[in-house]
């Protein structure tokens, strides 16, 4: 897998100024293989893209971010910004394996040696999948603190009780990463201490406390429930330290954000180029329908949109890999992306008139699949509220 090079354009005639060149052109070498057809197969059949996965595996760039010495690529976060950027440019859908690349961060900066060793080196060479990120429950929401799934220390292991809903992927991984209270709420200063975060092996779980339900949802992003019913897992699954886990995903929530922000650029960037071809070739009252300023506007509206976007996050990226605190540009990096790429899903669908609903222009599907980052994963208030406390010091409103 190559690093670095210069720049490259965008179909739509931009150029997004990048040093990470050459892997946006291997990644799209790869996404080349799987057009519009495959992906519209995978939304009708609800299933997995296994073979885009696989291929993206195999290509090395789901180990991007894994350290050397563990057999990744070692690469910084904007390396798998730009990998995931591309591959919604192309068309294709990262958020069936982007977890992996925020998922593994807690292993690596919270898990201890003997974990990683156990662990990274297969991840790296895709013999094990790490895909399952099980925050979310039905009566928690947004707010994580009130998660009521337990894990209960009982000699040298650890007894898992609860539910968890929205757990994407874990169908298609062979370990997830698991958020459990593990004190009682009222016994911690703050209402995220009594949290823990273990890394648990699927592959021993299922039927045996674990069962998983698949979610019917609006795109196809392989969702599910969990059921944990006296769960026993090792108390080797343990993440860094007891009660301390929320800290250790917050950290790791900041790289998901802007890892997601990039999903974002790459939609509205698909969006963009895909209005404005059909906007020259479509003539409609003897004329391409993009000579008409009110056709033509809203798609030079977006773009300025997607490459302001498109600045946040590369800004909140280099703070996150220099080491800065980077949460207030993590979230407005999400925010903004995810306005550009929404923005610009509604332009290219009003842009193909009725054609925009037709299933073989891919557009109604890509419609569908870019609004989930208006809600997941966190939703557009929640960073409002972020930023209003936490940059602009006013009263914290929940
Ligand atoms: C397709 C999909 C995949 C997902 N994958 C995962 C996954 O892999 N793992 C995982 O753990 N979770 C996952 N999620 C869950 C996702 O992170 C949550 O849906 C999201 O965090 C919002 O939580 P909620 O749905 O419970 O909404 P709620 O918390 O019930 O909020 C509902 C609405 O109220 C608003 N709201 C709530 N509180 C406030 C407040 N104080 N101020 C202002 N507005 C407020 C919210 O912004 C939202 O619009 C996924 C969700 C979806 C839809």
């Amino acid at each position: 897998m190559g690093k670095r090079g210069a720049g490259q354009e965008t179909a739509g005639g931009g150029l997004i100024t990048d040093v990470f060149a050459d892997i946006r052109a291997g990644v799209r070498s790869v996404c080349a293989e799987f057009d519009g057809a495959y992906w519209r197969d995978k939304d009708k059949q609800d299933a997995y893209p296994t073979e885009f996965v696989a291929a993206l595996t195999e290509a090395g760039y789901l180990a991007a971010l894994i350290p050397e010495r563990y057999g990744g690529s070692g690469l910084p976060l904007a390396a798998g910004c730009a990998i995931l950027e591309e591959i919604q440019a192309a068309g294709c859908n990262g958020a069936a394996c982007h977890a992996q690349m925020y998922i593994m961060g807690a292993l690596l900066r919270h898990g201890d040696d003997a974990q990683k060793q156990a662990y990274l080196p297969e991840i790296a060479r895709g013999a094990l999948r790490l895909q399952a990120f099980a925050v979310t429950e039905p009566g928690s929401g947004t707010d994580t603190g009130a998660i009521r799934t337990t894990a209960i220390r009982d000699g040298d292991r650890y007894r898992i009780n609860g539910q968890k809903v929205w757990t994407s992927r874990a169908e298609h991984s062979d370990l997830m990463l698991l958020l459990a209270r593990t004190a009682p709420r009222e016994a911690g200063a703050k209402k995220a201490d009594g949290l823990s975060v273990f890394l648990i092996d699927m592959r021993e779980a299922l039927g045996a406390g674990l069962s998983v339900r698949p979610l019917e949802a609006m795109i196809n992003h392989s969702t599910t429930e969990l059921f944990f019913d006296d769960l026993s897992i090792p108390a080797s699954a343990l993440i860094g330290e007891e009660g301390k886990g929320f800290r250790y995903i917050l950290t790791g929530m900041n790289a998901e954000r802007i890892l997601i922000a990039s999903e974002c650029v790459g939609d509205a960037r698909w969006f963009i180029d895909k209005a404005a071809e059909y906007a020259k070739e479509r003539v409609v009252f003897d004329r391409p329908i993009g000579q008409n300023q009110g056709v033509q506007f809203p798609i030079a509206k977006a773009y300025a949109r997607m490459r302001a976007a498109a600045l946040m996050t590369a800004d909140a990226a280099a703070r996150f890999d220099a080491g800065e605190r980077a949460g207030a540009e993590a979230n407005m990096a999400k925010l903004l992306a995810a306005e550009a790429s929404w923005e610009a899903a509604d332009m290219c669908l009003q842009t193909h008139g009725g054609f925009g609903f037709a299933r073989e222009y891919d557009v109604e599907r890509r419609f569908r699949e870019t609004r989930l980052y208006q809600t997941a994963p966190i939703s557009t208030n929640l960073i409002l509220s972020y930023l209003a406390e936490h940059v602009l010091g006013l009263p914290k409103s929940y």
